[in-house]
């Protein structure tokens, strides 16, 4: 859990000092520039058919849940400043402790050997059709260059076209993690998750070939996989192995990996979630993506693939899953 930060009043001298509004993104022109976005659906067709199952396995499984959200509106007042001022200092120690806590997996002490220590809250803003905005009091934070920026967005913004009703994903425009500022339901899965986001940041900055390729095109879904691959290591490494091992024992041989994936319903879903806290909406959607994916994974090994041809069958996996759904 996280430490806890000491509330301070907030006075005269902290809001003179308290630095807001510079604006760090601006954007319109990016449309422009990131065309690929608008190629999704003529680059899955398979995945369409398989839509409406995704769908109604998550509203058979999500239905009824209630979301904690830690920003609502958008800042209004200097109290709010305040208290997002607060907020964003204990999210980002949470980012810290996500690499500290899963830093036994080589590839999170890489990630860590970069960025722990780095991470730059701003606060996103519908302002001029969506920016993010600089909220800090602390101003050694101005050295930008070395930081790596995660906006936050409150509820107010979970239906903005930038957001999308997506709860965290990496924006390469900005090259900034984009997350919402919600209560998280359970450590693990908000570290498996940052993390797979701060690989893809990662992959962005060594202008790796998989973060500059096509959307759902092949080199593009292998970066999806690898970061799917990541946070499934997480999520079994804090269970102590239990997760992969019910995912193992729920799934069943047949001939047709797409059929298997159709037969899963809402409670073999539950039962593998009942490893975490229960969570709200947004998070159990993100955490339906990872079942799925390793559901698949597990019958694909269970059916002898590995190495290369395993890479390849999950790339197919995937496109036929959600190819057109998940960042
Ligand atoms: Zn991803």
């Amino acid at each position: 859990m996280a430490k806890k930060i000491e509330r301070k009043s907030s006075s005269w001298l902290d809001v003179w000092i308290t630095i807001i509004g510079i604006v760090i993104v601006f954007f319109g022109f990016l449309y422009f520039t990131q065309p690929k976005e608008l190629q999704i659906q003529s680059l899955a067709p398979e995945a369409t058919a398989r839509l409406p199952r995704l769908v109604k396995l998550g509203n058979d499984w999500i239905h009824n849940r209630s979301d904690t959200w830690l920003i609502e509106s958008e800042l209004s007042d200097q109290r709010d400043l305040q208290h997002e001022i607060d907020l964003f200092a204990r999210f980002k120690e949470q980012m810290d402790f996500a690499i500290d806590r899963n830093r036994r997996l080589p590839q999170v002490e890489q990630l860590g050997r970069q960025y722990e220590h780095k991470f730059f809250i701003t606060l996103f803003s519908t302002m001029g059709g969506g920016t993010s905005k600089f909220v800090t009091k602390n101003l050694n934070e101005t050295r930008l260059d070395s930081l790596q920026e995660v906006v936050m967005f409150g509820k107010f913004a979970e239906n903005h076209p930038i957001i999308g009703g997506q709860l965290l994903f990496f924006k390469a425009q900005w090259n900034a993690l984009i997350m919402g500022a919600l209560q998280w339901a359970d450590s693990a899965w908000f570290d498996a998750t940052f993390l797979h986001e701060l690989y893809h940041a990662h992959q962005f900055q060594i202008q790796a070939p998989t973060s500059q390729a096509p959307m759902l095109s092949d080199l593009w879904v292998t970066e999806e996989i690898d970061a799917h691959n990541l946070e499934a290591e997480v999520l079994d490494l804090r269970t102590g192995g239990k997760l992969v091992k019910k995912i193992a024992s729920k799934t069943h041989s047949g001939n047709d990996l797409m059929s298997f994936m159709d037969s899963l319903q809402a409670k073999d879903i539950q039962e593998v979630d009942t490893l975490f806290s229960s969570a709200g909406v947004p998070e159990s959607g993100t955490r339906l993506t990872e079942y799925e994916l390793m559901f698949a994974t597990e019958w694909l090994k269970q059916h002898g693939f590995s190495g290369d041809q395993l890479k390849t069958r999950q790339i197919q996996a995937y496109r036929e899953l959600f190819g057109t759904v998940v960042p």
